[in-house]
């Protein structure tokens, strides 16, 4: 049966469980409503709906093909939906291109640029399609690139490029930054300094939506994530309370000094499962797992030994959600 199921303030319909995790946007300046879209045959997004609040950075995750880049393409007014609505800052990103161009930075996947202009060329040039551009010097100091200002785009490695491209999209000074794969290609201490850099950014007021693959990317970044997969929000909620609901709850592993009846801790509201592993006993949960067995097992007269216990994170979130790992496409499961 159709259900109506509340997303950040919105109304969206869907079969249930269309959306799983009810924190919304408390000031939206980003609306995305039952957005559809299609290549002819293929469905990239089917019912995508979500809010991101001002200041927000908000993260869409999901695997390859998930519908994903098209539906950050259709925020920035870079393709047109075949149904639903957008809203950013108040405007229609396809009615309003032109002012939306002004307010809305963005850095998609594989943009190219003329192999023969130099990195300041590229930078100057962006900067003359705004009023009110940010210091491109400072930018290429803050990106890394000044070394290279006098350097054809074609020369750049994968990493300069993509620096670049993030530079661009924040040339315009924007009240709103899309960036979709903003550390793809980039090494581990480059993809450091752009966590900074983009919290700095954030720190300005600047409302940033990320697409990202890389789950320890999102749990730094995002104050909230949606994850899409086959065109659908399957789940909104913040990283960590994403990992905590839908992540298979916690694990407790332990030795005990003594053994005890399982049932003094499979009847703790704390405790989900049980397993004995040979003399080792892994109890899975949510809550205050550690405290609860450990009290628990002291009034049994026993004490837990060599104890390790292991959070679940986004990343199995992910996986139970969406039944792939990250990074991973629906394609490559599939062979
Ligand atoms: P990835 O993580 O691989 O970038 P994504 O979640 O961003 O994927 P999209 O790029 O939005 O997903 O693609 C969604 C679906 O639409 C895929 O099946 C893709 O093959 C298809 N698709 C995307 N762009 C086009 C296009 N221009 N023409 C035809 N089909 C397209």
């Amino acid at each position: 049966m159709a259900t109506i199921v509340h997303v950040d303030g919105l109304v969206a319909t869907g079969a249930e469980p269309s959306v799983r995790g009810t924190a919304g946007a408390s000031h939206p300046v980003i609306e995305v409503r039952s957005l559809h879209k299609a290549y002819g045959a293929t469905i990239a997004v089917e019912d995508v709906s979500f809010g991101v609040g001002e200041g927000e950075i908000f993260g869409i995750l999901g695997p390859n093909g998930a519908g994903k880049t098209t539906t950050v393409e259709c925020m920035s007014g870079l393709r047109a939906p075949d149904g639903g609505a957008i809203g950013v800052l108040g405007l229609d990103p396809q009615r309003d291109r032109h002012a939306i161009r002004e307010l809305v930075g963005v850095q998609l996947q594989e943009g190219s640029m003329p192999p023969k202009l130099t990195v300041r060329e590229l930078v100057d040039l962006f900067a003359s399609f705004y009023t009110d551009p940010a210091d491109a010097r400072e930018l290429l100091e803050l990106l890394g690139l000044t070394a290279k200002r006098d350097d054809y785009y074609k020369r750049l490695s994968g990493g300069q490029k993509q620096r670049l491209s993030i530079a661009l999209a924040l040339i315009g000074n924007p009240t709103v930054a899309i960036l979709d794969e903003l550390t793809t290609g980039l090494d581990p201490q480059a993809r450091r300094e752009t966590w900074s850099l983009i919290e700095g950014v954030r720190d300005r007021g600047v409302t940033i939506v990320l697409v990202t693959h890389f789950m320890d990317e999102a749990e730094r970044l995002c104050d909230r994530v949606a994850l899409i997969d086959s065109g659908r929000v399957i789940a909104i909620d913040t990283p960590a309370g994403l990992a905590e609901r839908e992540g298979g709850g916690n694990h407790m592993r332990f030795h005990p000094s003594r053994s005890f009846d399982d049932s003094l801790l499979t009847a703790l509201p704390e405790v989900d499962r049980l397993e004995h592993q040979g003399d080792r006993i892994v109890v899975s949960g949510n809550g205050d797992l550690l405290n609860a067995v450990i009290s628990t097992l002291a009034s049994a007269g026993s004490q837990a030994k060599d104890v390790q216990l292991e959070s679940a994170t986004l990343e199995d979130a992910f996986v139970r959600l969406t039944g792939h790992p990250s990074g991973t496409s629906k394609e490559d499961g599939k062979r």
